[in-house]
């Protein structure tokens, strides 16, 4: 295994940043007494993968980068609340899918009373993000009003996350929501299956699909060596 790649190069494959942001960390079988890998090292990585998802501008994030350099801990508690944030989405999206189609009686993915409770704590925390968001009259033609998250900068982009997950929640199909398949060999990741006949399987078919199939071959050989005496 080499260096874990830098978060600024992970390959977005969620079709939403929400999913985009679950896939910030490794989701497929657990290593041998290992954490698995969360690429959002520090708040540094989390403010370049915030931009790079287009959540926030780069004045934006210059905003936000120097309250955060100032205050550490303000950094910090940013940090802990995006991983929540995650982490809370990930169990309600594993919920969300449905049995596979191949094994219509089986059980879905995720756990339905995590999901509940993680719906709880999203609820706060959108909560809090929409008591700092304003009003904005845009005079444009036709003049609209956007209601605008992040007003507060040590807080910009927990609060533009809460808005993508509440987002994310509310207005996509989630009977489109995927998880790159574990026990075939994938990766674990979450997507938003955008293919017109929902077939897609893979997260990325370039790496998992082909790993996956490589990794079936390699087994068969193995067992096919485990035979002969
Ligand atoms: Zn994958």
């Amino acid at each position: 295994m080499g260096m874990p790649l830098d978060v600024c190069r992970l390959p977005l494959v969620g079709g939403h940043p929400a999913l985009d942001l679950v896939n910030t960390v490794e989701r497929g079988a657990p290593l041998d007494g290992e954490p698995p890998h969360d690429y959002l090292t520090d708040a540094s990585a989390l403010l370049r993968w915030t931009v790079r998802a287009g959540l926030i501008s780069d004045a934006e994030a210059d905003r936000a980068g120097a309250v955060w350099r100032e205050d550490p801990a303000a950094a910090q508690a940013g940090l802990a609340a995006v991983r929540d944030l995650r982490e809370g989405l990930h169990l309600v999206l594993l919920a969300a899918i449905q049995p596979s189609a191949g094994d219509p009686d089986g059980p879905g993915e995720g756990d339905p009373i995590a999901a509940g409770a993680a719906l709880v704590r999203l609820h706060e925390r959108w909560s809090g993000a929409a008591a700092r968001a304003t009003l904005v009259l845009d005079r444009g033609d036709p003049p609209r009003i956007r209601l605008t998250y992040g007003t507060v900068p040590a807080m910009l982009i927990p609060d533009r996350i809460a808005e993508t997950a509440l987002d994310v929640l509310r207005t996509a199909d989630l009977t489109r929501v995927r998880r790159c398949p574990v026990p075939e060999g994938g990766c674990g990741w979450l997507f938003l299956d955008q293919s017109r006949n929902g077939s897609r399987r893979w997260c990325r078919m370039a790496d998992c699909g082909t790993a996956a199939k490589s990794r079936r071959l390699t087994e068969r050989r193995r067992a096919a060596r485990a035979g002969t005496p």
